[in-house]
């Protein structure tokens, strides 16, 4: 595909099921909602097929990390022709692409991240993983072909565009994390100005029905830290306690008191989760051993909160080493912090989603998530919202399909087109504002 024509103006009631064939299409028209009509929902119908077929390329070619050289390609072609500047990272196979738009104004980045996971795709699709061990379990090639797609609708209405726009393609996103570097490597000033407005798209396979988008004001995902521990203490005969130093008591005592500092120390309306997932220690029952390893998760959806997580599960597990005689080696590793949407912009890209598709593909989400995202690095830095879309194939339940990262998730990708479509009405009305 290469340079558009300038879409359509819709004028009215638009057709019903013009973007996701597979849907039962509740969606009223979108006339009168834009402030100079975008055209997205008319002219997407010509990018569909294409983008559809991206997505199961991409799909049948995943690649995992910071490197994902077939799919920057893939991109890297499916944006050739299109009036755009066009950089790639040095550090990892990112893509940044700038739509400077005719008429003066400000930037506005999406963001779509590119990368799979170390899953052995059980869905048995005609267009599976061609790769073995390796699988587009969480969806991002979906979110591939949108912001393909975003490149396109907004490329067509360059010349009315009133600023920039910068499209990422990110690697990583599944680890270790591809956002910090390419913002290191000048992301956020690709376009000169640093961005006013920050949006991407992630599909759901289960939860959420097909095609219903849906945010949050504030919190959305969760950090997601490390806690590692070695309890240090000293071996012996498992008869004679008294002259060994028993690791293992004491660090089963560290991981209920993990539990009891959550319940004590940490409001319940700004949550966290301590989850140990790991402990070894010893080799037979009548030998003390020396150490103790233990593991856990710790999840937040506030800066104050992790913070107070921080201090706490360190001050428990060298408390209950001192307390024991014992020493205690412990390691937090921070991961992704609190993925949080700006209050008006969520409140932006939910009016938006339901004056494009209606009313009933929209719902506010009642908690944030506690998986974790490095789009949090670039909404740390730009207003911005993460908005999920449902994208359950219909004939499944999405309360019992099953989820993200699971080697049986499938998504219909008959959404690929809508989302497309929302992502470039965000930055054109946010742009026209
Ligand atoms: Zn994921
Ligand atoms: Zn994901």
């Amino acid at each position: 595909m290469s340079t558009l024509a300038s879409p359509a103006t819709t004028t009215g009631a638009t057709a019903a099921a013009d973007s996701a064939p597979a849907e039962a299409d509740p969606a009223p028209a979108a006339a009168d909602s834009a402030p100079d009509d975008s055209g997205f929902r008319d002219a997407v119908r010509d990018h569909a097929d294409d983008l559809i077929a991206l997505r199961r390329q991409v799909h049948r070619r995943p690649e995992i990390g910071l490197h994902l050289p077939q799919t920057q390609a893939a991109v890297l072609a499916a944006l050739d022709g299109l009036p755009l500047e066009v950089t790639t990272g040095r550090s990892l196979s990112s893509v940044v692409a700038v739509l400077r738009g005719g008429l003066p104004g400000p930037v506005v980045l999406l963001r779509g991240d590119m990368d799979a996971l170390p899953v052995t795709e059980l869905t048995g699709l005609d267009y599976a993983s061609e790769v073995d061990g390796v699988m587009h379990a969480c969806g991002h090639d979906l979110h591939v072909a949108m912001l393909v797609g975003a490149a396109r609708l907004l490329s067509g209405v360059r010349d009315r565009l009133p600023g920039s726009v910068i499209f990422m393609f990110q690697p990583g996103e599944e680890g270790p994390g591809g956002a910090e570097p390419m913002i290191a490597e000048g992301l956020l000033t690709a376009a000169g100005e640093h961005p006013v407005a920050a949006y991407c798209i992630h599909v759901l396979s289960a939860i959420e029905p097909f095609g219903r988008f849906s945010t949050r004001r504030g919190p959305m995902l969760a950090a997601a830290d490390t806690l590692k521990v070695t309890v240090r203490g000293a071996g012996g005969h498992g008869s004679a306690p008294q002259f060994a130093k028993d690791p293992i008591p004491a660090a089963c005592e560290m991981v209920t008191a993990l539990q009891t500092f959550v319940t004590r120390s940490i409001d319940i309306f700004d949550p966290a989760v301590v989850t140990v997932g790991s402990f070894h220690a010893g080799t037979a029952e009548n030998v003390i051993p020396a150490q103790a390893e233990f593991a856990a998760t710790l999840r937040s959806f506030s800066p104050a909160t992790r913070e107070r997580v921080r201090r706490g599960v360190l001050d428990v597990v060298h408390g209950i080493a001192a307390a024991h005689g014992l020493t205690a080696d412990a390691d937090y590793v921070p991961g992704y912090p609190v993925t949080v949407n700006d209050g008006g912009e969520a409140e932006f890209a939910a009016s938006t989603a339901a004056e494009l598709f209606g009313a009933d593909r929209f719902a506010w989400m009642a908690n944030p998530e506690a998986g974790a995202e490095d789009m949090s690095y670039v909404l740390e830095r730009v207003p911005g919202a993460f908005v999920n879309l449902g994208a359950c194939p219909p004939g499944l339940d999405p309360m019992t399909a099953p989820l993200n990262h699971a080697a049986q998730a499938r998504y219909d990708d008959a959404v690929v087109p809508d989302g497309a479509v929302l992502l470039a009405e965000l930055a054109w009305r946010r742009l026209s504002r």
